[in-house]
């Protein structure tokens, strides 16, 4: 174990929307930051088309997220590439342990970790990941041109892939385990496409293939025979996963694994603040996490100058 000698009067574990906002304005507020993350961008990386993100009426996720880090830049944010395990509370401070056991300590945090998207334990799922099976239909829908490919899940991000998928591939099964889930508008939307095959009621039993995915193979619930789709993509679309396990002992979570927070992104521990995605705050999008990443990184001054443990900058 690597115990860094420096007490950070903030450590960010994150480096999305949330997180990169948070920065910038702790920043400004002259803490001494540390942001900590697995990589720069989140979620936004895989978004090839932003059009709600003011100041912009389209830009590219990687684009924007460039321009966030560009601004980190300006103000010399320490950086450390790392996946966070673990945030412990210790009488002083805060320690932020890494997968390399490194241990990072602060006196405020900000948790920015985000979603993930939840995945499916059948066979060969794991095997063919970036080989046919894709968790993400914004990115990688131009590779299954002409192809067959399966959606699966039954929400409205299900339907938006499969929707974005009948104008590329040349036949979409849309599967899902249980009833439809997704909002009328998107049912209406998907019944206008003449090349998609809706199934309910089927379990992914496993992907075959040899290189690339080349089949599907689901057990019809209704009297457990199999059915085999010869697909080349399969796109998983089942929801996201709170990245909240860093913190999962420490402060509360709502049924959902996802921080709940307070108006100013406080949690139940004092000095523990958490932006974004992860957290209860309603809407995950792009701007609502820039906007509760700056919160959280003014709610954690407050904080400080609250417990005597930073001088005020007088803005
Ligand atoms: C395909 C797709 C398209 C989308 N399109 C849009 C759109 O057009 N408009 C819009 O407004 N929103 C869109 N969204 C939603 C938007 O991307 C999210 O709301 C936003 O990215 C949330 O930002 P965040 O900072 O809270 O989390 P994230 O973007 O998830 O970032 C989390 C960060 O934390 C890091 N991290 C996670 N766990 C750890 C750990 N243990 N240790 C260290 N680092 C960690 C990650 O590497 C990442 O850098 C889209 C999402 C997806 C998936």
């Amino acid at each position: 174990m690597k115990e860094s000698a420096a007490l950070y009067d903030l450590i960010i574990v994150g480096g999305g929307p949330a997180g990169l906002t948070a920065a910038v304005y702790a920043t400004r507020k002259m803490l001494n930051v540390l942001l900590i993350t697995e990589n720069i961008g989140g979620q936004v990386l895989y978004s090839l088309n932003v059009e709600n993100y003011m100041g912009y009426q389209f830009i590219s996720g990687p684009d924007l997220m460039d321009r966030f880090e560009k601004q980190v830049e300006k103000y010399n944010v320490p950086r450390k590439f790392a996946q966070v395990k673990s945030v412990g509370k210790e009488s002083d401070a805060f320690v932020a342990r890494t997968e390399t056991d490194d241990e990072y300590r602060s006196k405020t945090i900000i948790i920015a970790t985000g979603k993930r998207s939840r995945t499916l334990n059948a066979k060969g799922v794991e095997r063919f990941v970036g080989r046919g099976v894709s968790y993400c239909a914004t990115c990688d829908a131009p590779l299954f041109m002409d192809t067959d490919v399966a959606v699966l899940g039954g929400g409205n991000s299900a339907f938006t892939a499969a929707y974005e998928l009948t104008r590329i591939a040349r036949k979409v099964y849309l599967i899902n385990r249980s009833p439809w889930k997704a909002d009328e508008v998107y049912l209406e939307k998907i019944r206008e496409a003449a090349n998609i095959d809706l199934l309910v009621g089927y379990e992914l039993i496993e992907v075959k293939g040899d290189d690339a995915v080349n089949a599907a193979v689901f057990k019809n619930l209704s009297d457990n025979s199999l059915v085999s789709f010869p697909v080349t993509g399969i796109f998983i679309e089942i929801g996201l996963i709170s990245n909240s396990d860093v913190v999962r002992d420490l402060v509360t979570l709502n049924e959902n694994g996802e921080i709940v927070v307070g108006y100013d992104c406080s949690t139940s521990v004092p000095g523990i603040y958490a932006a974004g995605d992860v957290t209860t705050v309603p809407e995950k999008q792009i701007i609502v996490a820039a906007g509760e990443g700056a919160k959280a990184a003014i709610g954690a001054y407050k904080y400080l100058l609250k417990e005597g443990l930073h001088a005020d900058v007088g803005y």
